[in-house]
């Protein structure tokens, strides 16, 4: 069986705003047009799926029962716009920093592929159709790592990382779009025009 296409995204910076870490729900500001763009994924029978690093937890910023209160958060606003992530993985670990467990070089710390590789075992994942949309250039990294393809966006770190970083990249992106709704519009553009 073949799998279902999948879009992987990444959360602070890409689905909501970048305001460093998110040690408290109330810190937490989903961006206004989230809700749009995994509805259209949604519809259209694609996988939305979060995937990010929350090494708060091994520098002891923030209990790991944190970041599902902040997930829960994160469901709520997008429900309010008839939208719905299929599967929310995240890494709380860190290589060098904090106590065990979490200081741990593990698998799933993107751009290492863990959380891609689970995501497509338990949710039967196409991922040669699938795509990562983050604001950092890591982002494109784990979508290398995994096999993905990857859509960079510039809100977020993105801008200045777009500006002022990437004749350092070795990868880029298969695209650049300004947001994640306009990163989302044209992955399935895209597909579509593929298979017609
Ligand atoms: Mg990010
Ligand atoms: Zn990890």
């Amino acid at each position: 069986m073949k799998g279902r296409p999948a879009v992987f995204i990444d959360r602070d910076g890409t689905i909501s705003e970048e305001v460093g870490y998110v040690n408290h729900p109330s810190r937490y500001r989903v961006f206004p047009y989230a809700a749009a763009a995994v509805k259209l994924l949604n519809d259209a029978g694609w996988l939305a799926v979060l995937v990010t690093n929350q090494a708060g937890v091994a520098r002891g910023y923030f209990a790991e029962e944190m970041i599902g209160a902040v997930h829960d958060r994160l469901a709520q606003e997008l429900e309010r716009g008839g939208a719905r992530l299929d599967a929310v993985y995240y890494c709380p670990h860190h290589p060098t920093v904090g106590a065990p467990p979490y200081r741990l070089d593990c698998d799933c710390r993107k751009p290492r592929p863990g959380l891609i590789r689970r995501a497509a075992d338990d949710l039967h994942v196409d991922t040669a159709a699938s795509w990562m949309v983050g604001d950092r250039y890591g982002d494109v990294e784990l979508a290398r790592n995994a096999g993905l393809r990857s859509a960079f966006v510039l809100s977020g770190y993105g801008l200045g990382e777009w500006e002022h970083q990437r004749q350092h990249w070795s990868h880029q992106p298969d695209l650049v779009a300004d947001d994640l709704l306009a990163a989302v519009r044209e992955i399935l553009r895209k597909e579509k025009s593929r298979e017609s």
